[in-house]
């Protein structure tokens, strides 16, 4: 009994070692001059397609077909009026079903990045290789750019060799990290999100073919409390957030309205950066390259004690930067952030109750690019989408 349990736990160390040897933490994590935090909106673009990959019932079809027809545009015309760069991550079959979304997207300055070809990534490396191109070309077809980023799970070495520079998938640490090759010395930036700030783990129902029981349909209220919550003790640790979307969950109005107020009160705070991912992920790759990176986990006492923080206190051995600059913690003026920060009035209106379009960006941004006359969305809605009708023969996983 004592020998299979010492064997079980070295068998934890090796692997808690290996991992470790893995993850490397970016040394001091500074953002440009005058910015405090990087805030990264993120918009997986999947609609109907991981509904269809995952063989889920017609209603959640319908809800992710609304994502396309409807939510994508909210969250352009939201992040527009904001003048937040939000990355959309778009797999090559929604290329397909809704091209001028993505061109609408990237028309505005969006990043429009990788999301698989149609969700998934074959075991067979030539099909994997095939289908990641077909993605690549797809973006690149549409946007006039080729894409530099990816939220998947390709093998870092086809994506370094197809020219990505960082993927946003993986959750080891609530920063930017790089995780290298199990086989090889190199690596790839990884934009951690978490599940805690994805929508999906909030307005949710039959997620993933979960049962009725486990619906999540949170008040969009308490969702704002949650995510402000979160930024909060990221912008005094001096840290990063990426607030992971879903064009088909958020889109509907009143979670747009709650995005509007989240973004317009993080706004009221100096330094916060709103860049797309690849500005963040070239601003990490120039400021601390791999070469000059900390260990995530020292051994496997400390990965299996998790001493993190403790070891982030120490200074890098290589560089010497700090591997946790911690910024001191703030004070708002008048009490705690939760009131100093509140706007005046009842901040948990709705756009439409809390005033003229000055107070509200989203609205002024609209207004403002119906003046300079883009091609109008609300004609496509109308129009019921893209050209290609979603529902019909060849939309989703199947080829
Ligand atoms: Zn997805």
């Amino acid at each position: 009994m004592t020998n299979h349990l010492d064997s079980d736990i070295a068998e934890l160390r090796e692997a808690a070692l290996g991992y470790g040897a893995r993850h490397h933490v970016i040394a001091d994590c500074a953002w440009p001059e005058g910015k405090r935090i990087a805030v990264n909106f993120t918009a997986d673009f999947d609609a109907m397609l991981l509904r269809r990959v995952l063989n889920e019932p017609p209603m959640q079809l319908a809800k992710g077909e609304f994502g396309g027809r409807v939510g994508i545009w909210r969250l352009i015309e939201l992040f527009d009026g904001h003048g937040v760069k939000a990355t959309i991550f778009t797999p090559g079959r929604i290329c397909e079903l809704y091209p001028e979304a993505v061109k609408a997207a990237a028309h505005s300055g969006h990043e429009i990045a990788d999301h698989m070809w149609e969700h998934r990534v074959p075991k067979e490396p030539e099909l994997e290789a095939d289908h990641l191109r077909r993605a690549t070309a797809a973006i690149e077809r549409l946007t006039g750019r080729r894409p530099v980023g990816t939220r998947s799970w390709h093998t870092s070495a086809l994506l370094r060799q197809e020219g990505y520079i960082y993927n946003s998938r993986k959750v080891p640490d609530h920063r930017p990290h790089y995780i290298r090759d199990e086989k090889g010395p190199e690596g790839m930036l990884n934009l951690p999100f978490h599940y805690a700030i994805d929508d999906a783990m909030f307005y949710n129902f039959a997620w993933l073919n979960t049962e009725n029981a486990a619906q999540r349909m949170a008040d969009p209220d308490r969702v704002f409390e949650i995510w402000w919550a979160a930024f909060w003790q990221q912008y005094q640790a001096g840290g990063y957030l990426n607030i992971c979307l879903h064009p088909f969950v958020s889109g509907r109005a009143l979670r747009i309205a709650m995005l509007d107020r989240l973004i317009g009160r993080m706004k009221t705070l100096p330094g916060v950066w709103f860049p797309s991912c690849e500005e963040v992920a070239r601003h990490c790759l120039r400021a601390c390259p791999p070469a000059c990176t900390g260990r995530l986990t020292g051994d496997a006492e400390d990965a299996l004690e998790g001493r993190l923080y403790h070891l982030r206190r120490a200074r890098h051995p290589r560089c010497g930067t700090a591997l946790a600059r911690q910024p001191p913690l703030l004070r708002q003026p008048g009490g705690g952030p939760e009131s100093a920060l509140r706007p005046r009035g009842n901040s948990r209106r709705g756009p439409q109750d809390a005033g003229g379009a000055l107070r509200h960006p989203w609205r002024a941004g609209r207004a403002a690019r119906r003046a300079a006359a883009p091609p109008p969305p609300r004609d496509l809605r109308r129009a019921g989408g893209d050209r290609r009708d979603p529902c019909g023969e060849g939309a989703g996983a199947a080829r």
